[in-house]
């Protein structure tokens, strides 16, 4: 009989989406009138289709490999290179140089947030976020890990800021947060960065949600920062970006700065250790997929992203006002798909689902189900279409005017 894991008996259950699609279904089952008016503002997903230029490129990718002559076996195996130098050039457009050495392509920010415990031993000191992205608490107690959480309250804007007391060496942040939409100045990111290097540590930078930061001061990147690359990594994606949740593609920046000592004297660089880790365990992301990618990264292709992330703009913006208008706390919603509110009149967050849910058919996503700090918030998202988001705020100012 093979021992098994058990650091897996160790996980919460993750009954969070599972639960919520339970509690529609069983409320559409016995009321099925007011079942077909339910709206669905929780989903994490995005719904606008891919650009056009994007598009294209997937085609050209398509019909190159259907001719000995353009057909292409395994890629290179940190990506392509034209792939990795339009994402350095994206960089470089946002003023931030990133050698495309430095970058590797992925299939997704899921995996690579994940699979990046494997650089590291089991001793050390891991501080996340809470509220948060479940991946990283998960991947570090899949592993056997201890993790401390920093807590996001409304007292520091769901910004956890470093505590020069306490020791850290494994640093998870993510800007614009998933939930909350919070987003760390450059300032506050530099605290970040100078606590970093006074601690030896690393910091494992999630920047999902770059391409949504509009406001003049916020970094979209941790390299906005001077000394940045002496501590962290950097974890992007193209599914909230580009439409590419369903595509797959990703990219990881792993500086060669980033040099650490074993406990033998020996220096261990973590630009070399990822790749070896890569190359053994992952094979690449298709030459299709990354042809669409690099058109992502194009003038034309920049353009269309914006396009589909100014509409969800405009469906963050209707919520963001009817909340504002209604006196409903919110976090996040500008430079982020995001909205964060809290539970109107001490409402718990799978209370409020319910209250939502029975009273004016809104689904959103309980803030408990991204941490204990989550437990009196609500999450809701930008990704549906206007027409439902407005009519799902019109529902809320019915129900809550003058009620709170
Ligand atoms: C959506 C999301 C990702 C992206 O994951 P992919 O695997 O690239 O689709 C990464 N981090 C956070 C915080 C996210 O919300």
């Amino acid at each position: 009989m093979p021992r098994l894991n058990e650091n897996y008996l160790n996980l919460k259950e993750s009954y969070l989406f599972s639960e919520i699609a339970h509690r529609t279904a069983a409320y559409a089952k016995k009321n099925p009138e007011k079942g077909a008016r339910i709206i669905r503002l929780g989903i994490g997903d995005v719904t606008r289709p891919l650009g056009k230029v994007v598009l294209e490129a997937l085609h050209e990718g398509v019909d190159a490999m259907g001719k000995a002559e353009t057909f292409h076996g395994y890629g290179p195996e940190q990506g392509y290179a034209e792939t990795r130098n339009a994402i350095s050039a994206y960089y470089k457009k946002n003023g931030i140089e990133v050698d495309p050495g430095d970058i590797f392509i992925s299939d997704g920010a899921k995996s690579d947030t994940g699979n990046i415990t494997d650089l590291f031993g089991h001793d050390n000191v891991i501080l996340i976020p809470d509220p948060v992205y479940p991946v990283y608490v998960d991947s570090n107690i899949m592993c056997g890990n201890q993790v401390t959480y920093i807590a996001g309250t409304t007292e520091n804007n769901f910004l956890p800021m470093p505590d020069p007391s306490q020791h850290a060496d494994i640093i998870y942040i993510c800007s614009p947060n998933n939930p909350t939409g919070a987003c760390y100045t450059k300032a506050q990111l530099k605290e970040w960065v100078d606590y970093a290097i006074a601690n030896q540590a690393v910091i494992l930078f999630d920047s999902a949600y770059e391409a949504f930061v509009s406001e003049p001061d916020l970094p979209r990147s941790i390299y906005a920062v001077e000394g940045a690359k002496k501590c962290a990594i950097e974890f992007c994606s193209l599914s909230k970006t580009a439409g590419f949740t369903g595509t797959r593609c990703g990219y990881t920046v792993v500086p060669k700065e980033l040099v650490f000592q074993a406990s033998n004297g020996q220096e261990m660089s973590l630009n070399a250790m990822w790749n070896r880790r890569q190359s053994t365990k992952f094979n690449g992301v298709s030459y299709i997929v990354q042809k669409g990618a690099e058109a992502v990264f194009s003038e034309e292709g920049i353009r269309e992203c914006q396009e589909n992330i100014g509409y969800y703009k405009k469906n963050a913006k209707v919520i963001a006002d009817t909340l504002t208008r209604l006196n409903i706390r919110f976090f996040g919603g500008i430079s982020s798909p995001y909205i964060w509110f809290e539970c109107p009149n001490g409402m718990e967050s799978w209370e409020c689902f319910d209250y939502l849910l029975e009273n004016i058919q809104v689904v959103g996503t309980p803030g408990a189900g991204f941490g204990e700090s989550g437990k009196n918030y609500f999450r809701l998202t930008s990704f549906g279409t206007y027409e439902n988001t407005s009519e799902a705020m019109k529902r809320f100012e019915e129900l809550f005017a003058g009620k709170n």
